[in-house]
């Protein structure tokens, strides 16, 4: 065989593979999201559950939509709770069991894995499901993904979240866990397919911190712009009761020292009067966000900010979008963001935001254009940039329209969907081909011009 024959047919068999792939209804790729720890249908905004579970949800909404079929794996933290939940057709929540049907923190959940590995392959035993992928979220779900790659070959991608030494690296006690959660997050990065990083920060600290080998590649978060972009300030006002004339400085997110609200109470504390705060989130009395609730709400007291704070508690995810339209700015004051939903949900709404200028949040809010970055743990740096841009209603305005412009070209769910979706493609016709290979005793050259062929697709 010449050259030539070699490329056309290589080309040929790689076009057919993907239209046999395509066309054919039962060979529709099924993709498996594993997500331990964040359930995608669970309360968005209290301890536990916060940008994860929201990511996987409309990631997986967003594939389906594109015409995929999505599994989304997480594990039963109520005994009540359905095993299986239809979000939309062709997206699932299924709920395994591993470990006592209860809330467990993250740090205490390494013991079930092995459960849910088993329970996970029961499921796919009993219902006859074959998953062509899976793309795992946070590190607890990574070993759970390293552990069915080893058994089954399949195709990994994975998303990290957070990742161990940025959150904890300076800390002089960090979590026991540690050590553990460290080898997985290195192990995942050298050993999956491809990882998914939320931000170009993200990708640098994996290459400083954690390996230099393994494929990354950057994909932003996508949330849906229409609803968060779906109300007008004055109709949120009128909704929420507040007088056309506040100036409202609003956060929105779990409570959680990393959170930083404490520098924005502080920084509060630093401003003339005649604003109001609102800090939206909220959780179960009797978790670890709680303290740190209740640890803000004496600070709001000692500093007489009582009388000008709201806490509206946990706030659903269809009533946000009239908070966040209701703000005149929303701040993001971050110790650590590895992504943070919140600012782009923000800035979907026209509201300019003003965030630490750390992780994500670097690269999601364009200082001077969509609002303004600060120094984190910087009281005074905060209530500098609070000021500036709420004594300036022309500045405000400009940052809102150009905040609002930037997140629909930017971070729409359907054009970070397609970039997921393009990638998975990419991996399982990959193995696809490979399997082909094996089975049909193919000539080494033309093995070798497929495999090229794959490499520059990929
Ligand atoms: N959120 C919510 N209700 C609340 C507070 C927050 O639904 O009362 C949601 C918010 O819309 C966002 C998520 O919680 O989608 C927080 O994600 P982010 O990435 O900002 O922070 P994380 O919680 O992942 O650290």
């Amino acid at each position: 065989m010449n050259f030539d024959y070699e490329y056309f047919a290589s080309l040929n068999l790689v076009k057919s593979l993907e239209n046999s792939a395509s066309e054919t209804p039962n060979s529709q790729p099924i993709y498996a999201l594993i997500s331990v720890h964040g359930d995608p249908t669970a309360e968005i905004g209290r301890e536990g559950a916060g940008g994860q579970n929201v990511y996987v949800r409309e990631l997986g909404l967003a594939l389906a939509k594109r015409g995929c079929q999505v599994d989304m794996f997480t594990r039963r933290e109520h005994p009540n709770q359905e095993e299986i939940v239809e979000l939309a057709p062709g997206c699932r929540t299924i709920r395994l069991n591993a470990g006592p049907a209860e809330f467990i923190t993250r740090n205490d959940l390494f013991e079930y894995l092995p459960e849910f590995v088993e329970a996970w392959l029961n499921f796919q035993k009993r219902t006859g499901r074959s998953y062509a992928l899976i793309h795992t979220n946070y590190w607890l779900s990574a070993w759970v993904g390293l552990e069915l790659k080893s058994r089954l070959g399949l195709p990994q991608v994975h998303t990290y979240h957070s990742i161990g030494a940025v959150k904890y690296g300076n800390m002089e006690n960090p979590p026991q866990i540690t050590a553990i959660r460290n080898c997985v997050e290195r192990a995942i990065l050298e050993q999956a397919d491809y990882v998914i990083s939320t931000s170009p920060q993200e990708a640098e600290d994996l290459r400083q911190l954690i390996s230099q080998h393994g494929r990354i590649k950057v994909i932003p978060c996508g949330i849906n712009t229409e609803h968060f972009g779906s109300v007008s300030k004055e109709v949120a006002r009128q909704q929420l009761g507040i007088a056309s004339d506040s100036q409202i400085i609003l956060y929105v997110g779990r409570f959680d020292p990393r959170k930083g609200v404490e520098i924005l109470v502080r920084a509060c504390a630093n401003l003339l009067s005649g604003f109001q705060l609102y800090l939206v989130g909220g959780s179960r009395e009797d978790g670890a966000d709680f303290q740190e609730q209740l640890r803000i709400q004496a600070l709001v007291k000692e500093l007489g900010l009582e009388a000008v704070t709201v806490f509206t508690g946990r706030i659903s995810q269809a009533l946000l979008p009239a908070y966040y339209a209701a703000g005149d700015i929303c701040v993001v004051p971050s110790y650590y963001e590895p992504f943070g939903l919140v600012a782009i949900e923000a800035m979907a709404a026209g509201t300019p935001v003003i965030a630490s200028n750390v992780g994500g949040l670097q690269h999601t809010v364009v200082h001077g254009e969509t609002g303004l970055l600060v120094p984190p743990r910087d009281s005074t740096a905060l209530a500098i940039a609070i000021h500036s841009v709420l004594q300036n209603p022309t500045l405000k305005q400009s940052y809102g329209n150009a905040a609002q412009n930037w997140v629909q070209s930017r971070f729409s769910t359907q054009g970070v969907a397609a970039q997921v979706h393009e990638l998975y493609q990419s991996l399982t016709l990959d193995t696809f081909v490979q399997e082909i290979i094996r089975t049909k005793k193919l000539t080494p050259d033309l093995e070798k011009q497929i495999q090229t062929l794959l490499k520059s697709k990929a």
